[in-house]
């Protein structure tokens, strides 16, 4: 098959200004007093390079990420024709489906190429934060598989809405922490100032990184956001442009959802480069909840990834850091920033993004799986409803690609509480977010006179 693929795309090669190091966030903590902590060396030279260098458009994968890969690569592309039916639809919707591997979702693909370079590199032990569980599970297979342990913190409430993920990392071998948890100072603080213990996946980085800087051997790792992690995603779409010349189509749209970015990009770089080279126009749609309205609604601001306010400022879109996001299902898309490339490629206009409430999200969700069996990760489900408003505002029939990151089979409780019409739109608490915009836009005022 044409469709098996041996490198990765490194679209900084196509954009070298986005792999230029902003000079601000140095400067940035220095006027804080140095307080905040530079986590790049938590990473290994190559995934380093892989993070910053502009000098390869093709990252070779190693032979034995390859073969992991073989295990269920290349994913299945396929047309959902019953539910351009449903929908009433004359455009063709393709679906990129990467929930069939063990682990569930497209996290497996960096979680099997970063546990390879940590082994490489001598580290003995992963450490991690986790929303949904999905990165959770991946990591915890793939370090199990490499040789290496396993430290997972996963945010409370979807460690509650997800009981059986905490369970899937446990089989795989990993050791699971509810958080805000009580192992670790950042945890300790987070339950104090949420005593319903929400949790949010900076505050279960902020417990990571924690551990991972005071264990000998371990080390702090990201199942999304950094550049490095998006690469080994464009997996995703290398294969998928092969996949669609096979066809004979070429989507005009190509949609995918947004938590700190990772299936968004692992689908649209290949095809945003391809688009380039061939002059063929797409189109590019980020999906995310109205509950967590980033791109649509948030700043291009310099904030930091997690709570404990350890890790260093990046320049991104984000609500803020003290944004608390409703306790939608989608776990995975609660985030309040997302991922510093993506961020500036949205600010040149490369792709738009949408936002869509929660119930229209499951409605698509089972309309989705009552026409081809599949139910999708809640997140996914934000794609399905981005491609079906796609193709049912095109004018003349066009073709939609839509990446599912995931498979929904653990998230069965959550289509069980929209079916009983138990669950409402997730819309934010506008105060909340009004607070947090200016809490964000007052200290990037004091932060620009600092720099
Ligand atoms: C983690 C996750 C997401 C969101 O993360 P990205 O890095 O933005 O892709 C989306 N879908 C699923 C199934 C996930 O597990």
């Amino acid at each position: 098959m044409t469709s098996r693929v041996e490198t990765w795309c490194n679209i900084l090669h196509d954009f070298p200004a986005y792999a230029r190091r902003d000079p601000a966030p140095r400067r940035l903590e220095i006027a804080a007093g140095g307080r905040t902590t530079d986590v790049r060396p938590q990473l290994t030279l190559e995934l380093f390079r892989q993070a910053n260098s502009a000098d390869r458009a093709e990252v070779p994968i190693p032979d034995d990420v390859l073969e992991l890969y073989s295990m269920y690569r290349p994913t299945p592309l396929i047309r959902a024709k019953a539910f351009e039916q449903a929908l009433g639809t004359k455009s063709r919707i393709y679906v990129k489906f990467e929930g069939q591997n063990a682990a569930g979702s497209h996290k497996l693909n960096s979680a099997i190429a970063q546990a390879y370079y940590f082994k490489k590199a001598g580290v003995e032990r992963i450490v991690t934060g986790t929303g949904a569980g999905q990165w959770g599970a991946a990591i915890s297979w793939a370090c199990g598989r490499a040789g290496l342990g396993a430290t997972v913190f996963m945010v409370g409430v979807s460690y509650r809405q997800k009981p059986l993920r905490p369970v899937m990392m446990r089989v795989y071998g990993g050791e699971v922490h509810e958080s805000p948890s009580e192992v670790t100072e950042v945890g300790r603080a987070g339950r104090i100032k949420d005593p319903q213990r929400i949790g949010s996946l900076s505050i279960a980085n902020g417990e990571a990184i924690e551990i991972a800087r005071s264990v000998a051997g371990a080390r702090f790792a990201v199942g999304s956001g950094e550049n490095h992690v998006l690469l080994h995603q464009t997996i995703i779409g290398q294969e998928a442009v092969n996949q669609m010349e096979e066809i004979g189509d070429y989507p005009n749209v190509v949609t995918a959802c947004v938590g700190a970015g990772s299936n968004f990009a692992g689908i649209s770089f290949p095809f945003i480069r391809n688009s380039r080279k061939s002059g063929r126009n797409v189109r590019i749609i980020a999906a995310e909840p109205v509950a967590c309205p980033k791109l649509t609604r948030g700043l291009y601001a310099y904030d930091m990834s997690d709570a404990s306010s350890t890790t260093p400022y990046v320049r991104m879109m984000t609500l803020g850091r003290d944004v608390s996001v409703p306790g939608i299902h989608a776990g995975g898309l609660r985030y309040h920033g997302t991922s510093p490339l993506l961020s500036a490629m949205y600010q040149d206009g490369l792709f738009e993004a949408r936002s869509f409430p929660q119930r229209k999200v499951f409605e698509t969700a089972v309309l989705f799986a009552r026409s081809t069996g599949m139910i999708v990760a809640p997140e996914s489900a934000h794609a399905l409803a981005a491609a079906a408003d796609a193709a049912r505002e095109a004018t003349t029939p066009i073709s939609v690609l839509a990446n599912v990151s995931g498979h929904g089979l653990l998230d069965l409780s959550s289509y069980d509480a929209y079916l009983n019409s138990e669950i409402d739109d997730g819309l934010p608490d506008e105060a909340n977010i009004a607070r947090s915009l200016t809490l964000l836009r007052q200290r990037n005022e004091q932060l620009e006179e600092a720099i």
